[in-house]
């Protein structure tokens, strides 16, 4: 078994090696967009129970729309992601009110790409909570993403057309505890470096276990990466995020599981670093090193779907290694 794999790895090696420019250049595209892509809406009359106060709306694996958490505690709900726009913000009131009845309603967005943070109009008389930092990058390039956004179909254009970021009404540096009534969430930021953004916010709700990892942890896709992203940093996150002893796991994207995401996460990113930086000890480009990550780590996780989404984690990996 070992050795047909390593068969297989060395003769992806080649092909990657001949294919190295395209595979570099198919990193920095965006996914085709096809008229058969689903629409990138929360889907409605579809809120799970998860633990004791914690709900979520899967996203059902569609583009562009998170897992929503929907924590309710004895005084107070929080909702955590907020869909893309308000259309679909809407939809996540419609569904946090057949959970909830609490008239103070918490809103939480791990970070500030659009269809987390867009859909927060919808929530009228919620207080807002995010980092301090996660305010500064949606301030910063938040426009920008949402204008990039807008533009990949009819539909995102409409759904994002006036959309406006949330200005909170707490913000706080690396840590917020929330009493719901009965149940804690506890806000963790962890920057200032870069990992899938600079304001990456995680909540782990202590009684119940459950923890909701925005992009640092994903299910069923490759860790999006950006250039300046620190994988040391990602992989101490995802250290402390085991430590927590997690029994439920709700990445923002894909199947909702267990500890073993941020394992398998922990695992690509450690595996993707040191070859990266064996490479670049030994002389080769950045773009070779690429290569042989998509090439030979990659596929050994086929659920992860296309061996070059790994591109850009090995990309950011070889440019901090020493
Ligand atoms: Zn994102």
């Amino acid at each position: 078994m070992n050795y047909a794999l390593r068969m297989h790895g060395v003769n992806v090696a080649r092909l990657a090696a001949v294919l190295v420019g395209g595979l570099a250049a198919a990193s920095q595209a965006q996914p085709p967009q096809t008229s058969a892509a689903p629409p990138p809406l929360v889907r409605e009359n579809a809120t799970v129970k998860l633990t004791d106060h914690v709900w979520a709306i899967p996203d059902f694996n569609v583009g562009l729309v998170p897992n929503v958490g929907i924590v309710v505690g004895s005084n107070a709900t929080l909702v955590v992601d907020t869909g893309l726009g308000p259309r679909n913000g809407e939809t996540i009131v419609r569904e946090m009110k057949k959970v909830s009845t609490n008239a103070e309603v918490f809103v939480a967005t791990t970070h500030y790409h659009p269809e987390h943070s867009l859909g927060a109009a919808a929530f009228k008389g919620a207080k807002v909570i995010m980092p301090r930092v996660h305010q500064e990058e949606m301030a910063e390039v938040g426009k920008q993403i949402q204008d990039t956004f807008a533009r990949r179909s009819p539909l995102t254009a409409e759904l994002l057309n006036a959309a406006v970021y949330p200005t909170p009404d707490i913000v706080f540096d690396r840590e917020y505890r929330l009493d719901l009534g009965g149940v804690h969430a506890r806000l963790l930021w962890r920057g200032p470096v870069t990992m899938h953004t600079r304001g990456d916010t995680m909540i782990f709700v202590e009684e119940d276990r459950a923890l909701f990892t925005g992009d640092v942890v994903m299910s069923q896709r490759f860790l999006a990466a950006q250039n300046t992203s620190s994988i040391t940093a990602w992989l101490a996150t995802l250290d402390e995020l085991a430590s927590l002893m997690p029994r439920t796991v709700v990445p923002s994207h894909g199947k909702i599981g267990d500890a073993a995401l941020i394992a398998r996460d922990r695992a690509f990113l450690q595996a993707a670093q040191a070859r990266a930086a064996e490479l670049k000890r030994a002389g080769k480009s950045s773009d070779e090193a690429v290569a042989a990550v998509v090439a030979e780590i990659a596929p050994n996780y086929p659920e992860w779907g296309n061996p070059s989404g790994a591109a850009a984690v090995a990309r950011a990996a070889y440019a901090q290694a020493r």
